[in-house]
């Protein structure tokens, strides 16, 4: 990796992608005195806050060359930039996190095999590519199972959970018939996240661990800190630290760990590296000394990283579709921190904003 000098407030840098962690990325910035170039194929809620914004595909080389012209650096908010258009920029000036860091958490099966690899727990799994396979990875894996696409998946899309009985290629065409990892269900209590980020130094500091309730597969609520013995506690911290040390990574690493057993044998098992800013990390905003947003801009700079002090007992609530027509009363609740991310329509299950509540310990 290029060690490039440091930034200094008044530089600009350049984020692919124009979603909410954009927006929150761009504002931190702001605050630092870094201007954004917002890159992505159409425009969403980052454009809002940021000096400019270039609209076109993440294919288009001249619109790429124009844009790493302009900034001193390249980070995204979002994993599924094409490597190609990583690798582009990377050949221009430095992307952070890594092109290859990226390239190993947007295959689930790539990504599966480093953790393995570096001594990191995961579910059980196997590469499922058709019907047959799929048959051949049960009989190792047994019933339930949960089928996942290897890329592209989120919030519970691109994946089915197996059942005994079920048919199997129902269930490999409800994935879209695409390359597959069968993985082994874990039958975890919690699940939690690390939310650290490493400096160019190679300097790592992480919040506390995350405990994340989904429903309906998309993240609701996150309580901070979760509810685990000390010791796991500090496993989980020392594997995000590990994972980023491996990935030679440079910025705010998110890992999503399931929480088994309990006493004596509570134990960690990873399920997914997010190489971004996470929304299990959004509690920082207004809980910690430091956000999650203003760790990556420090870290991608080359700035000191901040501090990672919690102000208490924190609880994020994600403003889902409908929720959002509730704002006058959050903004009237005293105490509740309310972001709204300036998007113009509530469909079902739509991110529109989060409100943090801190609460004395
Ligand atoms: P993912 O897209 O990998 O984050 O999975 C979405 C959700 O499905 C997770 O948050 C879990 O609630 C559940 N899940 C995923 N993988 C497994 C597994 N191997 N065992 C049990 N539950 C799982």
């Amino acid at each position: 990796m290029t060690t490039a000098p440091s930034l200094a407030p008044g530089d600009t840098i350049g984020i692919l992608g124009s979603g909410q962690l954009g927006r929150m990325l761009a504002m931190a910035a702001a605050r630092l005195g870094i201007r954004c170039i917002i890159y992505a194929p159409e425009s969403g809620p980052a454009c809002d806050v940021a000096a400019d914004t270039i609209i076109a595909a993440y294919e288009d080389e001249a619109a790429l060359a124009d844009f790493a012209a302009r900034v001193r650096r390249v980070t995204y908010e979002f994993e599924n930039v094409p490597a190609a258009t990583a690798a582009f920029l990377a050949s221009r000036l430095p992307v952070h996190p890594n092109p290859k860091a990226l390239a190993q958490t947007q295959d689930r099966a790539t990504e599966k095999t480093f953790l393995n690899g570096i001594g990191i727990p995961t579910a059980p799994f196997a590469e499922v590519n058709d019907v047959a396979s799929l048959t051949s990875a049960l009989k190792t894996l047994g019933y339930p199972a949960v089928l996942k696409t290897r890329r592209f998946g989120y919030d519970g899309k691109g994946q089915v959970m197996v059942k005994e009985g079920m048919d199997l290629a129902q269930a490999f065409a409800a994935v879209g018939s695409v390359p597959c990892v069968l993985e082994g269900f874990v039958p975890f209590l919690r699940e939690v996240s690390v939310v650290g980020a490493r400096a160019e130094t190679g300097a790592f500091a992480a919040f506390d661990v995350c405990e994340n309730v989904h429903e309906n597969h998309i993240l609701a609520r996150t309580v901070v800190p979760a509810a685990m013995g000390e010791e796991t506690a500090t496993k989980a911290l020392e594997m995000a630290s590990r994972i980023a040390r491996a990935l030679d990574y440079v910025g705010v690493i998110s890992v999503e760990m399931f929480l088994v057993g309990s006493g004596e044998d509570e134990h960690l098992v990873v399920n997914e590296i997010a190489p971004r800013v996470h929304n299990s990390g959004h509690w920082t905003l207004d809980g910690a000394a430091t956000s999650q947003f203003e760790q990556h801009i420090r870290a991608i700079c080359g700035f000191p990283l901040g501090s990672t002090r919690r102000h208490g007992r924190v609880v994020m609530q994600n403003l889902i579709g409908d929720d959002i027509h509730s704002w006058r009363e959050l903004m009237a609740e005293r105490g509740a921190c309310l972001h709204l991310y300036g998007k113009h329509e509530a469909r079902p299950g739509r991110k529109m904003g989060h409100v943090t509540r801190i609460f004395p310990e």
